[in-house]
């Protein structure tokens, strides 16, 4: 035990901590997305519902990242939502799986129109290092119409963010 002290007090913190420029950047698109989400919604707010249909998780780190008190996403309106009755927005990560294709269709016919699908991250645009794997069926376009698409393994926070702002337009006013 003492060595695992040692070695930790030599370390120190192995953590990369977030730039400056880049947490302005996220607070930057943050309001611009927060005036949008206003001016669509009248006052109410956008909810995403995120679907794993087959991921290795590291995607789900990022967009767990979101809700962490250093994004925190909620203060611009969005907020993650467990069912997707409630759900304005589909932000799916992974390659689809065969197991979780029929939960995919599922999830995405209980969405309620104008359901807004978002490829997130390289494994749902084109099955990234899944590709060919005997347990996949196809990448997330083959399976639901798909709006946006952010690439990136995994793709950041920002990219996240910037690629809402962009599918915002296409929302009719509520
Ligand atoms: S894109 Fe990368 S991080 Fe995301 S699920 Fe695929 S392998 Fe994992």
């Amino acid at each position: 035990m003492f060595d695992i002290i040692k070695i930790n007090l030599k370390t120190g913190c192995a953590t990369i901590p977030i730039q400056a420029k880049s947490k302005k950047e996220f607070s930057v698109v943050g309001n611009e997305l927060k005036n949008k989400i206003k001016q669509l919604f009248g006052g109410r707010s956008l909810h995403v519902r995120q679907i794993d249909a087959g991921s290795c998780n590291g995607c789900e780190l990022e967009i767990s990242a979101l809700s962490n008190p250093i994004y925190d996403i909620e203060r611009f309106g969005i907020h993650f939502v467990a069912s997707p009755r409630h759900a304005d927005v589909l932000l799916v990560t992974g390659p689809i799986t065969r197991q979780m294709e029929p939960a995919l269709i599922k999830t995405y016919e209980a969405t309620p129109e104008p359901r807004i699908v978002i490829a997130t991250g390289d494994c749902a645009i084109n099955c990234g290092v899944y590709v060919n794997s005997y347990a996949v069926s196809g990448p997330l376009n083959t399976i639901i119409p798909v709006d946006v698409n952010i690439p990136g393994c995994p793709p950041n926070p920002t990219a996240i963010l910037q690629a809402l702002l962009s599918i915002l337009d296409r929302l009719p006013k509520k």
